[in-house]
């Protein structure tokens, strides 16, 4: 009897003691939703944050380049590539280049279109690899002399007499994250070399269909490595590519990356925009205000919340064309509110998009004729007062919400524009305008970098729902030259035919759909951010400096400006890392690794 009732104690004891703890973690899992919707996840830091200095690394890679309109082209993409993998580099023109520029260095690449011009100091340079470095053709050579000599120590058994118009790329090794899919080139012409490979070459890229002309390969050359790019497309949207192809070269490739991914909402929240609603009317037999209401805003919620997705809306007070004067309040908030706190209560954030429409240009600025129905502000005092209006509106509106973020609107900003809001908008941390320059010179384009005044550049790589194959190649670039994804929408896309309205909405959410599916599937480690964690992210990254020491079995990074966390990819060509101290790593692709470091010393031991 007293054994029964002392089992039946012990029973209910543990009965209570789970459900004490059942009421634990459900009061803290439901302080942690209310948390991580209110805090930050990666905070934007003030200059004297980041702490430390290592010394710099010394030169290991020297850039040989032609001054012909290739080689420039070539150069200015090699150089961008290597500063922001932070990769050390002399460079020399060919016609001066002489072996004294290989020494001490163990990496060459090759930008050159008429090999000839190195006459035999060709022949050093083939040399220098056998005994042991790398090369690497940055773009393929003119079909000449000078390269047919040395086509076989390159792999290549016959090459064509005419270029190969490469229509498609394919990944024969998912060397890239998200390469599993083929992409179409945009404008295709006869761009890289018809050639036959021996069965030394390894080829990572390759025309699609049936021509299969190799587009990446990489072969040993005595002791030494080549690695040569056929791609020939030397333009920002294809750096992700050539930054492959070079941490191909050698035993293992480490650069710092973002890590990050932010989903923009244009002109979101504001009044209901005007457009050509009878793509909606047909459709979906509703108006505008309805079918954002009831379908567009539906979608794209629901998108974000499957995929944790918080979008950075940029709020528009009004659609005026007021440049001058006071400027009056909206008074009509119902869908500020609406939208705005709906955004809000799923983690996202509110940025500054502008008062109305109209770009931060003073009178003098020249649109080139392009933009036939915007006007120029009369004094950057009206460009400021508009600002403090829209300042005032969304404070009121969204009270515990703070703004850092600016969306130019149009992508179009001038130094004033960008002067103000550096000197009187302090809140304003970060602009967003565009990564990829514009077919039209008036467009602001950027890098992922801070400036001198402290303002971080988060740009906008991809934007819209057609999401075409040009946008698929840049996206994918980026996901490996930065590991950031950067996309932007307007509801009024879905009115404009030059942004695909025709199609319908129900096609370009598809769209958008496979695209958020794709990215989530090609690196499921990228994080999720807002904007204004994105400028913390950028922030970390643009400060950071690295020094490497690899011997066989380790790397070793000392890193400088590190405040909390630096994140890198780490491609190994030869083995697969072991243990890591002072961060953690994990897969990202084939042979490529993402990794974050805590600790500003790193060990990574690499398995060979
Ligand atoms: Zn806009």
């Amino acid at each position: 009897m007293k054994r029964k009732k002392k089992l039946r104690f012990i029973y209910l004891q543990v009965i209570l003691a789970v459900y004490i703890i059942m009421f634990g973690v459900v009061l803290s899992v439901g302080r942690n939703v209310l948390y991580s919707s209110k805090k930050s996840m990666l905070s934007i830091l003030n200059e004297n944050d980041f702490s430390g200095s290592v010394s710099p690394e010394k030169a290991q890679t020297v850039l040989i380049w032609e001054g012909d309109e290739t080689g420039k082209d070539a150069r200015t993409e090699m150089t961008a590539i290597l500063s922001q993998m932070r990769i050390p580099f002399t460079e020399t023109e060919a016609s001066g280049f002489t072996e004294k520029d290989l020494s001490g260095r163990n990496t060459a690449v090759l930008a050159v279109t008429d090999l000839n011009l190195l006459g035999s100091r060709l022949t050093s340079l083939l040399n220098w690899v056998i005994e042991g470095n790398s090369l690497l053709f940055l773009y393929s050579p003119d079909n000449e002399a000078g390269f047919i000599a040395i086509a076989d120590r390159l792999g290549i058994t016959g090459v064509g007499n005419t270029l190969s118009k490469v229509e498609g790329l394919h990944f024969t090794s998912s060397i890239m994250p998200g390469s599993g899919r083929d992409l179409a080139v945009s404008d295709p012409y006869r761009s890289s070399l018809e050639v036959t490979l021996d069965d030394e070459c390894e080829v990572f890229l390759e025309a699609a269909g049936s021509s299969q002309t190799p587009l990446i390969w990489r072969r040993k050359l005595g002791d030494g490595t080549v690695v040569f790019d056929n791609l020939n497309f030397l333009e920002k949207a294809y750096r992700g590519f050539h930054c492959a192809a070079f941490s191909l070269l050698n035993r293992d490739c480490i650069w710092p990356v973002i890590n990050g991914s932010t989903f923009y909402i244009d002109d979101f929240p504001s009044p209901v925009p005007e457009g050509d609603s009878q793509f909606i009317q047909s459709e979906f037999g509703m108006d505008i205000k309805d079918f954002y209401t009831h379908h567009w805003w539906k979608d794209v919620y629901n998108l974000a919340k499957k995929y944790n997705i918080r979008y950075t809306g940029l709020v528009i007070e009004d659609y005026s064309g007021q440049v001058s004067g006071v400027f009056p309040s909206n008074k009509d908030i119902t869908r500020f509110q609406y939208f705005g706190n709906m955004l809000l209560r799923e983690g996202g954030e509110l940025g500054f998009h502008g008062y109305n429409h109209m770009p931060l240009v003073p009178e003098n600025f020249d649109y080139l004729g392009m933009y036939d129905s915007y006007r120029q502000w009369v004094s950057v005092d009206a460009m400021r007062d508009s600002l403090n209006e829209l300042d005032r509106f969304c404070r009121e509106l969204f009270p515990e919400e703070e703004f850092h973020v600016y969306v130019p609107p149009s992508n179009i900003i001038s130094e004033e524009g960008r002067a103000l809001l550096a000197e009187d908008f302090p809140q304003i941390r970060a602009i967003a305008s565009l990564y990829l320059p514009d077919d039209n010179d008036v467009s602001y384009s950027q890098d992922f970098t801070v400036t001198e005044d402290g303002m971080v550049q988060t740009p906008r790589i991809i934007s819209g729902y057609v999401l075409d194959e040009y946008m698929r190649t840049a996206a994918m670039s980026e996901l490996y030259f930065h590991c950031v994804n950067t996309h932007f929408q307007h509801p009024d896309d879905t009115l404009d035919t030059d942004r695909g309205a025709a199609l319908g909405w129900t096609e370009l959410f598809r769209r958008l759909t496979d695209y958020v599916e794709w990215l989530h599937n090609a690196l499921p480690q990228l994080r999720n951010l807002t904007g204004s964690e994105l400028t913390g992210a950028v922030q970390r990254y643009d400060k950071l400096q690295i020094r490497r020491e690899e011997d066989d079995n380790s790397i070793h990074l000392s890193l400088g400006g590190f405040k909390d966390e630096a994140w890198f990819y780490l491609r190994v060509n030869d083995g697969k890392p072991g243990r890591m101290t002072g961060g953690t790593i994990s897969q990202a692709a084939d042979g490529l690794y993402l990794v974050k470091a805590t600790m500003p010393e790193v060990e990574i031991e690499i398995i060979r």
